[in-house]
């Protein structure tokens, strides 16, 4: 492609970009396709010959986008928000161009500085206290594993990363049973085995029981185990829920035990300077995580890992063959030794767009607009005959549970039949979890998109589809 061509189809490119951000919410959120249909489609070679961008851009349209789950969608209610904002997407653009890498500073000196800064910016923004050190990674699942491998280090003197795990006692890990798959998923990866995180015993609003940690580590102690590392969540995924961390702390001390927090969704809230309270017991804690991909306006991939020691993890990391020999300067965080990947993307770039474009005052606004908009649809569901509010909002996220006249075996089967319904229906999506063991629906705000019209809208649609459900008739196959 010619430059001057490049640049006639970036503009039309960028206009069918500003059309789709403006035109979202005329479409289905979940497209109504079948397994296997764009598969169908695809020509099953690469082309031999060059094929003009006109027609690419034309399948694009015409065969991928009618696959696509819009997350950017301001009637986006399921999972946790993946934003995006148009700043990022700008700075995404940009760094996309760039193409650079950024795993050395000598690679790409201002995208090493900028993360930096950035880091100290958010750092700043959320009240974490300086000692920690911020990196930039790839998703929060990566920021998690990085945190486990660094609290395997500390509780092995430093010694597995190079002798390999077989003459450490048995390690274990500790996270409430409401803990992200991907804290398991780094203990698996870090060498301690998914058996060994113990999956501590929550309390009635879904938090971890710090009686029951404690006596897990004690437990484990005696066992000749080795407690390694506490997972706390700031806003866990299925229910948000947030675990004591001044309790947690202690014990982590006491324990002598590594502390990582994760905050990979509500860690945002805290740019609102009511929610610091949430970082009492901080100075307990080894690890932070916070993915500013999740609702910080700023597009996937951008999870911000803060260390207390850094080079616990580094130490880990680090191996330096002939080509990656550099000077670095004293003052500056090695990030390739703070990553699972060597190759890092200039990632900082959209989180500064970000930054500068909203301002702290702009990213507050909306942040708490998403949460008072989550306390106004908790009042409209407490009204709504044949609803429970199952769990009060927590940020910007609730889940609540359709109620009709039936018996209460029969209510899992409606509620997943409910859910299907809703999200075949296309004009809303949401998700499910199970709060004591019940299934239960989640509504989680936190598009950049939406408006409290988007909301009304919402559970409007919810009452609509719960109003026209036979709920005799619903058998028991799982449709979802
Ligand atoms: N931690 C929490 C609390 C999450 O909700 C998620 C994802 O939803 C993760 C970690 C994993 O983050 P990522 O999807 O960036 O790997």
């Amino acid at each position: 492609m010619e430059f001057s061509e490049f640049r006639r189809h970036a503009h039309r490119v960028v206009d069918w970009m500003t059309d789709y951000l403006e035109t979202l919410d005329e479409r289905a959120v979940r497209p109504s396709v079948q397994p296997g249909e764009l598969l169908a489609k695809l020509p099953a070679s690469c082309p031999e010959v060059p094929e003009p961008f006109e027609t690419i851009f034309e399948d694009f349209q015409s065969d991928v986008l009618p696959g696509i789950t819009h997350w950017q969608h301001p009637r986006f209610f399921a999972y946790f928000p993946a934003n995006s904002s148009p700043p990022s997407i700008l700075a995404e653009m940009l760094t996309a161009t760039l193409a650079a890498q950024c795993m050395l500073w000598e690679t790409s000196p201002a995208g090493h500085e900028l993360e930096v800064r950035v880091l100290e910016w958010l750092r700043e923004l959320i009240g974490l206290p300086k000692a920690f050190t911020g990196s930039i990674q790839d998703s929060g699942s990566a920021a998690n594993l990085c945190a486990m491998i660094a609290a395997r280090e500390r509780a092995t003197g430093g010694t597995v990363s190079t002798g390999g795990l077989c003459r450490v006692p048995r390690l274990t890990v500790y996270a409430s049973a409401e803990a992200h798959s991907s804290v398991t998923k780094a203990a698996t990866i870090a060498g301690i085995g998914a058996k060994n995180v113990r999956k501590i015993p929550v309390d009635r609003n879904f938090a971890l029981q710090p009686e029951a940690l404690a006596q897990a580590i004690r437990a484990d102690r005696g066992a000749g185990c080795q407690p390694a590392c506490i997972v706390a969540c700031l806003g866990a995924t299925g229910l948000g829920s947030v675990d004591p961390l001044p309790a947690i702390g202690r014990i982590a001390r006491d324990e002598k035990v590594y502390l990582h927090v994760d905050a990979a969704w509500a860690g945002s809230a805290l740019i609102l300077p009511k929610y610091r309270h949430y970082l009492d017991g901080i100075d307990a804690v080894d690890s932070f995580v916070l993915n500013p991909h999740k609702w910080l306006f700023t597009n996937f991939d951008c999870a911000t890992l803060y260390l207390r020691y850094p080079d616990e993890l580094a130490n880990a990391l680090a191996i330096t063959p002939t080509y990656l020999e550099s000077a670095p300067s004293e003052s500056l965080p090695e990030f390739r030794n703070m990553s699972i990947a060597l190759a890092r993307r200039f990632r900082a770039l959209k989180l500064w767009f970000v930054l500068r474009s909203y301002g702290a005052r702009g990213l507050r606004k909306k942040v708490q607009d998403h949460i008072d908009w989550t306390a106004a649809l908790a009042r409209r569901i407490r009204e709504t005959e044949n609803f429970e509010l199952v769990t009060e909002p927590r940020f910007a996220l609730l889940a609540f549970r359709f109620r009709p006249d039936a018996p209460e075996g029969a209510l899992d089967r409606i509620n997943e039949e409910l859910l299907c319904r809703i999200n075949d229906d296309g004009r809303i999506y949401l998700t499910k979890a199970r709060a004591n063991g019940d299934l239960v629906l989640r509504f989680s705000i936190g598009q950049t998109y939406t408006a409290w019209k988007h909301v009304v809208q919402g559970w409007a649609v919810v009452v609509e589809t719960a109003n026209s459900l036979d709920v005799a008739d619903i058998d028991a196959s799982n449709r979802c």
